[in-house]
């Protein structure tokens, strides 16, 4: 229905994951995709296996986003090479597990840095060349964990994706009359690299307790995206959309079909 052939992407996390996902539709859809992480290794691997998807060039840019000046350097590199940016992708994340009663300082400090000010130091980086657009999108990936739900261990996480959410909602209204579009996609549990090495046992567990009866995968959270990236999507902002095979809708295990 929509095209988002020629359209120039940046995907923050975009080496591995849900990111390496999301950048997968984009790219397979036509766009022009940079992805951004630390590990030039990473990007080096992801930028191999999506350079072939579609019919745009993709590009890895080292940045770190708790760093306001690296993001800016991103920014800057994706204009250059694509001439522009019509479309940001802030989902570079970290989910350490801490328990309330033993969470340091710096356990805290360093969620926060990367999934609150990353998300804040990404979106003002990429602003100038989005204003520019004329038509400007901005996903953030939350997460389930927070905005909805709770899980032990990550309190700090939970805040930070909440926090996202916050961030969102005003932004969205600051940026609405330059016609920019400020959304959020909110992951259940996703299969990914990370989740595998939890064993068969562990994700088959995880997977009974969703409706929908299977981990989603990180393009089901690209495809998300790519809608609310589209042209036809303008109309839609500061929205926050679940993508979980219905995780979050159980009153109680019982509640999940067999
Ligand atoms: P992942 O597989 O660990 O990938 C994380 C990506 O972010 C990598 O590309 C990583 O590359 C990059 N990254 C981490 N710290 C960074 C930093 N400081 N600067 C730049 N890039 C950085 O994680 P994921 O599971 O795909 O999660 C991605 C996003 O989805 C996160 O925001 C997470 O909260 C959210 N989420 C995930 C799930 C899930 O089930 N997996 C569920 C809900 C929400 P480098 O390490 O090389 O920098």
């Amino acid at each position: 229905m929509f095209s988002l052939a020629g359209k120039s992407v940046l995907v923050t996390g975009g080496s591995k994951g849900i990111g390496r996902g999301i950048a997968s539709v984009f790219a397979a859809a036509g766009a022009n995709v940079a992805i951004g992480a630390r590990s030039q290794a990473d990007l080096d691997s992801a930028v191999a296996s999506l350079g072939d998807l579609g019919s745009g060039k993709v590009i890895g840019i080292a940045v770190d986003v708790s760093d306001r000046d690296s993001c800016t350097a991103m920014a800057a590199a994706v204009v250059e090479a694509f001439a522009g940016l019509d479309v940001l992708c802030a989902n570079a994340g970290i989910f350490p597990d801490a328990p309330l009663q033993t969470m340091t300082p710096d356990q805290l400090a360093v969620v926060l840095d990367v999934n609150v000010k990353g998300t804040v130091y990404s979106v003002q980086a990429c602003l100038d060349a989005l204003i520019e657009s004329g038509r400007g999108r901005i996903v953030l990936t939350s997460s389930i964990t927070g905005p909805i739900t709770g899980f032990p261990g990550w309190s700090h996480y939970g805040a930070s994706k909440a926090a996202q959410l916050g961030f969102m909602r005003t932004a969205a209204i600051e940026l609405a009359p330059h016609k920019i579009t400020v959304n959020a996609v909110l992951p259940g549990n996703i299969f990914t690299e990370g989740l595998a090495d939890l064993g068969e046992d562990y994700l088959a567990g995880m997977a009974r307790a969703i409706p929908a009866g299977a981990l989603g995968t990180p393009e089901d959270i690209g495809y998300a995206a790519a809608f609310l990236a589209s042209d036809e999507a303008g109309y839609i902002t500061g929205q926050a959309i679940a993508v979980d095979g219905g995780q979050v809708l159980p009153e109680s295990p019982d509640a999940v079909m067999p």
